[in-house]
């Protein structure tokens, strides 16, 4: 079953406001078994509206417009999808009585638009809307299923949930979506492809999707059948073989972050970590704290990014510096071991490199990362280039550092 999404309102379109109920919707229509294979946004004009309205009739038979139920001139869905279902709009007394006794209780009388509200699509049933004035409104018609929805969220989701669900629910093929995502660190993603596209490739049921972000790659398997039980059987066959080839690249089996699967390991092992950032000057310490509870194994660290911290925080050896460089395999490995010594952690990182734009560093090209961890078999550093931008190198320094640690714990 297939439905299209339609979030109404000019505010949408600009960059201060985030269209989050169609986001809010797909999970809902996700449970039970509906796919949303299309999505737009669209200004308040009727005329854009109406045709877009035509055009979701035609591909699919589910069709939810939220928002532009509101009482003013620029609230026009109810006049697009008249025109677009070729309707009627028609006053309904009971509703604009409601809508009447509505601000009556708060001690109002109501304004001449809100009547606006009060009419119906030829053919809709209301849907009450107990947290605002415009009701919604449920078409049933010979092709499918239209709802209008309230753009505000507290309106929608209440709406949604109690007048739509246990509807849709009934009138649908039984069907059913289960999902795995796992997350995979120290690859990129085409490398991660080519390892499992072979596998998953045999499958269109489960979807395969891959997405990457700074040193993060996420596979996503969506597997739709009838019934639960078969859905869970598809995305587990498939997720035991793309497990199996990734193996402990894999570093979260159920979307967790890494900070939150490095500090499920600390804890597990009653371990401690402390962290000595240059070139990320905290970024580090701000992702392992955004895991909840990380005051049981995170101690804290060195923020030693100016020229002779390293030297007055972490006592590190000026000319070992001078000699080797900030951005070296000696002045890591020394800020590891120096942050575990000076804090009593169990286990510390370091990260020291070029973030760039311009490198200050002769020699050093920008995107150069050296990472050091130092625990109780003692300290190793590695050199990584990452591609270039500053705010990407300093994300994939977080992240790779995470990582190495991560397989240090394993
Ligand atoms: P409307 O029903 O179009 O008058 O929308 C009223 C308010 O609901 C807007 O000002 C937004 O704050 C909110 N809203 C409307 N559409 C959405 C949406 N798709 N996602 C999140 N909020 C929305
Ligand atoms: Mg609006």
């Amino acid at each position: 079953m297939r439905a299209e999404i339609i979030a109404v309102g000019s505010e949408l379109l600009t960059p201060a406001r985030v269209d989050t109920n169609s986001l809010w919707l797909t999970a809902k229509l996700n449970e039970i078994g509906v796919e949303v294979s299309q999505k737009s946004i669209l200004s308040d004009d009727r005329d854009l509206l109406a045709a877009a309205v035509a055009g979701a009739l035609s591909r699919a038979p589910l069709v939810l417009i939220t928002g532009g139920l509101g009482p003013t001139e620029d609230d026009v869905t109810r006049e697009a999808v008249a025109q677009a279902m070729h309707r009627r709009l028609l006053f309904d007394e009971a509703i604009c009585a409601g809508i009447e006794a509505i601000f009556a209780r708060r001690g109002r009388k109501m304004a001449e638009i809100n009547r606006r509200q009060a009419f119906l699509v030829e053919g809709a049933a209301a849907l009450d809307n107990p947290n605002g004035t415009a009701p919604g409104q449920w078409i049933d018609y010979p092709g499918g299923i239209v709802l209008l929805l309230p753009g505000p969220p507290q309106e929608l989701k209440p709406m949604f949930e109690e007048l739509c669900l246990p509807r849709l629910k009934e009138r649908l093929p039984k069907a059913a979506i289960r999902t795995r995502f796992f997350r995979v660190a120290g690859m990129g993603e085409s490398d991660v492809d080519a390892l499992i596209a072979p596998i998953y490739k045999e499958y269109r049921n489960p979807v395969t999707t891959i997405l990457a972000a700074a040193g993060d790659v996420q596979v996503h398997l969506r597997a739709q059948c009838q019934t639960e039980e078969e859905a869970e059987a598809l995305v587990e066959e498939l997720g035991a073989k793309i497990r199996e080839r990734l193996g402990d690249r894999i570093y979260s089996l159920n979307g967790d972050p890494l900070e939150n699967v490095v500090g499920n390991l600390l804890r597990e092992r009653g371990a401690t970590l402390a962290v000595a950032e240059s070139c990320t000057a905290g970024l580090l310490g701000g992702r392992i704290t955004e895991a909840a509870g990380a005051s049981e194994y995170f101690l804290g660290g060195f923020q030693v990014y100016g020229k002779g911290m390293k030297a007055r925080l972490l006592g590190l050896d000026e000319k070992l510096v001078e000699e080797a460089g900030v951005v070296s395999e000696a002045a890591a490995k020394a800020m590891a071991d120096s942050a575990r010594d000076r804090t009593g952690a169990t286990y510390a990182i370091s990260i020291t490199g070029e973030a760039g734009p311009e490198s200050s560093s002769p020699g050093i090209e920008p995107g150069t990362v050296w990472i050091g961890v130092a625990g109780p078999e003692g300290c190793e550093a590695r050199m990584f280039k990452f591609p270039t931008g500053r705010a990407r190198v300093r994300a994939f320094a977080v992240q790779t550092a995470l990582n190495l640690l991560r397989l240090a714990l394993k």
